[in-house]
C-alpha cells in the first residue's frame, strides 16, 4: 500500500481555532505541508476546514448543478435523453451532499424551481404545463425528471431508518448526537416527511439486513411520493383530462405512453405535445376562458367554432381541407411503404420519401392508393386509403386510416367498420372475393386504443404502431405551431 503523500495536508486546531504550525518533514524529500490559504480540505469532494463550510459548499454545489443542467440542454440530445442526462450528470451533484450539507427544504425547492425555469427557457417545459407530470416516470405518461425535493425526503427517511436500526456502537453515537439536536434532526425531519408522504408503517422483515431494510423503506417513500404527484395531476380540471382519458377501459395505456420513451422527439416538440395534452396552450379559448382577457374565443382559421386544442388538432373544417389530409396521408403512406416492402416491390429507402402510386402491382397483388371503386350500386364510402387485392387467392383488404381527437378514437373505429360495409359487399359480389376492412385509428395526441395491434397485425408487412404514433404526433405538432403563429 502506498500513501498519496502529495495529496496530504495538515491543519491544526487549538481550542477550535485554526492555527499555523510548521510543516512536518517525513524524510529529506517528503513534507506534509500546511493546508492552503483558503483553509479548505476536500473530503469526498466536500470542503472541510474548521467543520464544514455549509453556505460556501451550498453555493458551490448550486453553481455546479446548474452549470451541468445548462450543459445538457445545449447538447443535441433528444427530449428523453436530455432528461436522462440531467438525472445522471447533474442531479447527483446535489443528492450526494444530502444529509452532509445542512440543506433546508426551501433551498432544495428553489433548485427544483430554477431547473424548471431553465427548461422553460429552452422551450422544453411550457410555463402553464403540469409540474407534477415532469417528475413522473415516462412509462406512466410523465417525463422522468428526478425531483430534488422528493429525493431529499426519501434520502432522509432512508438514513433515519438505517440509524434507528443499526447496532453499530459508533453509529449509535451518531444517532444520539442527532436526536439531541433541537432543529432539523434527521429523526424529526424524517418523521415529518413520512407524514407528508403518507407512508404506512414499514417494519423490517425477518433476516433482512439493515441496508436492505433502509433501501426498501426509501423505495416505498419514493413510490408514495409519486402516487401523490400522480393524484394531484389527475385532479386538476384541465391538466387532468388527458391522464384520465388514458385510464379509460378502451385505451391501451402502455402503448399510449410509449412515445415518451421510444420515438426520440426533439425537446421542443415533446414540450409542445405535452402542453397540448395538458390543455395549457394559449388558444383563443384559453385566452377567453382562463385568462379572461376579452379575446374572441372563435377559431382564427374558420371563425365558426370555439378555438380549443381539440378544435385545432382535429375539428377545424378549414384545416381539414389541407393540414389534416397532409398528416393523414403521411401516416397512410407509411403503411403503403411497409406493404410494398412486404411484397418485394421496389420502394425508397426511407418511408417519408415514399410517394405511393395510384396502382402498384406485381404477380401476387394489386395495391390501390386512394382510388375510388366503381360499383353498380352507388356507394358514398367507396375510397378507402389502401386496397390490397390478391391475384393468387380470392381475398381483398381495405385499409383506412384516421387521426381523430383523443375522445373520438373509439367512435372512429366503429364508424370506419360500418362505413365500408356496403363497399365490402359490392366488392365481394363483383370480384368474388372475401373482403376485410382494417381501420387504423390513432389519436392526434398519440392515444392508442386497446386492440390496435389486432388490426395492424392483419396488414401485410411490419407495421410499427410507434411509428404511426410518431407520424401523428409530428403532424399534430406542425399544425399547432402553424395555427398559433397566426396572429
Ligand atoms: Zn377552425
Amino acid at each position: 500500500m502506498e500513501f498519496g503523500l502529495d495529496k496530504c495536508a495538515k491543519a491544526t486546531f487549538k481550542r477550535g481555532r485554526l492555527t499555523k504550525t510548521t510543516n512536518i518533514d517525513l524524510d529529506t524529500s517528503t513534507t506534509i505541508k500546511e493546508i492552503d490559504q483558503e483553509g479548505t480540505y476536500k473530503y469526498l469532494g466536500v470542503n472541510e476546514g474548521d467543520g464544514i463550510q455549509h453556505s460556501a459548499m451550498k453555493e458551490k454545489i448550486r453553481k455546479e448543478y446548474l452549470r451541468r443542467v445548462r450543459m445538457v440542454l445545449k447538447s443535441e440530445l433528444n427530449a428523453a435523453n436530455r432528461f436522462e442526462a440531467i438525472n445522471t450528470l447533474a442531479i447527483p451533484v446535489v443528492t450526494y451532499s444530502f444529509n452532509i450539507i445542512n440543506w433546508k427544504m426551501s433551498d432544495i425547492k428553489k433548485l427544483d424551481t430554477k431547473t424548471r425555469k431553465i427548461l422553460t427557457m429552452e422551450r422544453m417545459h411550457h410555463p402553464k404545463a403540469d409540474v407534477n407530470r415532469l417528475y413522473l416516470p415516462r412509462a406512466e405518461g410523465g417525463r422522468g425528471l428526478i425531483q430534488l425535493e422528493l429525493t431529499f425526503k426519501t434520502t432522509t427517511i432512508g438514513l433515519d431508518t438505517y440509524l434507528r436500526s443499526t447496532k453499530d456502537p459508533l453509529l449509535q453515537l451518531v444517532k444520539h448526537h442527532e436526536e439531541g439536536k433541537k432543529l432539523y434532526s434527521i429523526k424529526k425531519e424524517a418523521s415529518k416527511f413520512t407524514q407528508e408522504l403518507n407512508i404506512p408503517e414499514t417494519p423490517p422483515m425477518e433476516n433482512e439486513t439493515i441496508t436492505k431494510y433502509a433501501r426498501r423503506v426509501k423505495q416505498k417513500a419514493k413510490h408514495h411520493g409519486q402516487l401523490q404527484m400522480r393524484k394531484t395531476w389527475e385532479e386538476k380540471p384541465m391538466h387532468g383530462k388527458y391522464p384520465k382519458r388514458t385510464k379509460d377501459a378502451d385505451v391501451d395505456e402502455v402503448k399510449t405512453n410509449k412515445w415518451l420513451k421510444s420515438i426520440g422527439l426533439k425537446a421542443e416538440t415533446e414540450g409542445l405535445i405535452i402542453a397540448a395534452q395538458d390543455q395549457s396552450l394559449a388558444t383563443r379559448s384559453y385566452h377567453h376562458r382562463i385568462m379572461k382577457d376579452g379575446t374572441d374565443p372563435q377559431c382564427r382559421i374558420c371563425g365558426k367554432y370555439e378555438e380549443t386544442i381539440d378544435h385545432i388538432i382535429s375539428g377545424c373544417p378549414e384545416l381539414a381541407k389541407t393540414e389534416y389530409i397532409h398528416r393523414h396521408d403521411k401516416a397512410a403512406s407509411y403503411l403503403h411503404w411497409e406493404i410494398c416492402k412486404e411484397y418485394k416491390i421496389k420502394t425508397t429507402e426511407k418511408w417519408y420519401e415514399h410517394q405511393p402510386k395510384t396502382i402498384t402491382e406485381n404477380d401476387e397483388v394489386t395495391i390501390l392508393w386512394g382510388m375510388p371503386i366503381q360499383t353498380d350500386r352507388e356507394i358514398k364510402a367507396n375510397r378507402p386509403d389502401i386496397i390490397i387485392k390478391y391475384k393468387t387467392r380470392k381475398e381483398c383488404i381495405l385499409i383506412d386510416m384516421a387521426i381523430p381527437s383523443e375522445h373520438n378514437t373509439s367512435v372512429k373505429v366503429t364508424e370506419k367498420l360500418s362505413k365500408y360495409k356496403d363497399l365490402e359487399i359490392e366488392i365481394n359480389r363483383m370480384w368474388g372475393t372475401k373482403t376485410t376492412t382494417i381501420p387504423v385509428v390513432i389519436g392526434a395526441l398519440g392515444l392508442v386504443k386497446k386492440g390496435l395491434e389486432k388490426y395492424t397485425d392483419k396488414i401485410p408487412g411490419n407495421i410499427n404502431i410507434q411509428e404511426v404514433q410518431k407520424i401523428a404526433l409530428l403532424g399534430t405538432a406542425h399544425i399547432i405551431r402553424r395555427v398559433l403563429s397566426i396572429k
